[in-house]
């Protein structure tokens, strides 16, 4: 077994591998910037390395500073987390040629499916069904137009070494096609470095559900069940969920085995995903396959009472997988993504320090967080401040016990996007499991569109609280049971003017 593990990330999935560390003996190295040098990780590991200035491209992105790091301390592996380093090629390559383990896949498997255009092509090989569309770069929009014609209106352009959304425009008649194409290909330069965009025909009304894979070193490679993430804004995941309502026991076998066909194409060991657009008529697509930890692992965690983070670790360590070839998920898990967004201001980053931050407990509550009050939320970094996930015997349980703890959050001093998931948690198509990728799109602006005036009057409770222990010199202490909403910007100005953030 690994004995000393370095964390080449931050956050809450830096705390969440910390974790995993602890229960399985392993002693643990944080790398941090200047931003991050009160971070709640850094306090949590054994030992904490600065690595340089704020912006990550100076500190989280230098790979090879973080490899010196790592010799430098002793450690023998190295965890990447998600975002950063974590599905670069070259620094699975870098660790490796150093002589550490990276806590991942090896770099061919990362450049079997790193670009999502090889990654197509590795699917068509074997046998996987992609979305329709091509699986070679763009020349000009004169080639974009003709292919869209050929695959008829809507078509998507997305960037081959796209993710996280970015480098994606959806094309819905040829006027359209060469701005959109200007555009992909810029957001794509910017944030990859590589401009090259294809085509994909436009599915309209699919699901988002992928498959998590587990493999080890000795050849077992395993479906853990699906999740479904079709709560999405600008393709981006907000809710997460394990199981998916819409996949029978039957479906789940059939795309398990699919998303385990592609990963053995592609010489995969740790831990992937297989994403696929699943149609109302049962028939998936595959997207992609993301070569790394995913954040919304923990539903399939819960579900499936297997450790996603420690078994990373023990397949990276040479271990096999003692688990059966088919898992039945138990009960049901949703998590929410609580981000530093101002749903009300359309989902505006909020920054400032937390002045005061009360996390839900009790049964079947799990919070992955990264800060805590006091913390400084900056715009450095992703704006994602802690997952909140739940568990319980059915979906109607665990939507009741999500809104109950969601109720019990408490953060005063920036905005988040906690009332946007309670009303999530009320809405009824969401209820029902009636929900595709473009559906949040369209609810948006009924959903977060008012703040229902009890909302305020709750804000001004705990607002009114924090005054008043600021006074008595313990700031938040006695607010910990004033369930309130993020504060307004409103009430945020008020505050500032009443001294409320502070110096
Ligand atoms: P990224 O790597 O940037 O996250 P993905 O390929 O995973 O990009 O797609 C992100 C989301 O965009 C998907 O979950 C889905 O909602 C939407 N999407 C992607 N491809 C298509 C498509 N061909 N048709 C409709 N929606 C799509």
């Amino acid at each position: 077994m690994i004995s000393k593990l370095l964390i080449a990330n931050r956050g809450e999935i830096a705390l969440r591998i910390i974790r995993a560390c602890r229960e399985l003996g392993v002693r643990t190295v944080a790398v941090y910037s200047d931003a991050d040098a009160q971070a709640p990780h850094v306090r949590a590991a054994d030992e904490a390395v600065n690595i340089g200035p704020a912006p990550s491209s100076e500190s989280y992105l230098k790979g090879d500073h973080i490899i010196e790091v790592a010799k430098r301390v002793g450690a023998e592996a190295i965890h990447p987390g998600y975002g950063f380093l974590s599905e670069r090629e070259w620094f699975s390559r870098a660790v490796r040629d150093a002589g550490l383990i990276f806590v991942g896949p090896p770099p061919e498997a990362i450049a079997a499916l790193g670009s999502k255009t090889a990654a197509r092509q590795l699917a068509i090989a074997a046998g996987v069904p992609v979305v329709p569309g091509t699986t070679e770069g763009l020349q000009d929009a004169a080639e974009a137009l003709e292919i869209a014609q050929r695959f008829g209106y809507p078509v998507l352009l997305k960037a081959a070494a796209g993710g996280g959304g970015k480098g994606m425009r959806v094309v819905r008649e040829p006027g359209e096609m060469a701005g959109a194409l200007d555009a992909a290909r810029r957001e794509a330069k910017n944030a990859f470095g590589d401009d090259t965009v294809y085509v994909e025909k436009y599915i309209v009304g699919p699901r988002h559900v992928e498959i998590q894979v587990l493999a080890d070193q000795h050849g077992t490679v395993l479906s853990l069940g699906e999740r479904e993430c079709s709560v999405q804004r600008r393709h981006q995941k907000m809710i997460e969920e394990a199981p998916s309502v819409a996949v029978s026991p039957e479906l789940r076998k059939r795309m398990g085995a699919t998303a385990v066909a592609a990963a053995r194409a592609a010489g995969y060991v740790n831990a992937g995903t297989c994403e696929f657009l699943l149609d109302r008529e049962g028939n998936y697509y595959f997207l992609e396959m993301n070569t790394r930890l995913q954040v919304e692992h923990p539903v399939t965690e819960l579900v499936t009472g297997i450790d996603i983070v420690q078994w990373q670790i023990r397949v990276a360590s040479g271990e096999r997988l003692p688990f059966p070839a088919d898992l039945t998920p138990r009960g049901w898990s949703i998590e929410c993504r609580i981000t530093s967004e101002d749903p009300a201001n359309g989902f505006l980053p909020s920054t400032g320090r937390i002045e005061y931050l009360h996390v839900p407990t009790g049964p079947g509550v799990r919070w992955d967080g990264g800060v805590e009050s006091g913390s400084v939320v900056g715009l450095h970094y992703d704006p994602m401040l802690a997952k909140l996930i739940v568990w319980a015997n059915t979906r109607d349980q665990a939507i009741a016990r999500m809104h109950r703890a969601l109720e019990e959050l408490t953060i005063v001093g920036i905005e988040s996007s906690r009332e946007f998931h309670l009303r999530m948690m009320e809405d009824e198509d969401f209820r029902r499991g009636d929900i595709e990728i473009q559906w949040l799109e369209r609810k948006l602006p009924q959903l977060v569109g008012q703040r229902a005036p009890e909302d305020i009057m709750r804000v001004a409770a705990a607002a009114g609280a924090l005054l008043a222990s600021r006074d008595r010199g313990t700031r938040g202490a006695s607010t910990g049971a004033v369930a309130t909403t993020p504060v307004t910007n409103a009430w945020q100005q008020a505050a500032r003017r009443e001294g409320l953030r502070s110096t």
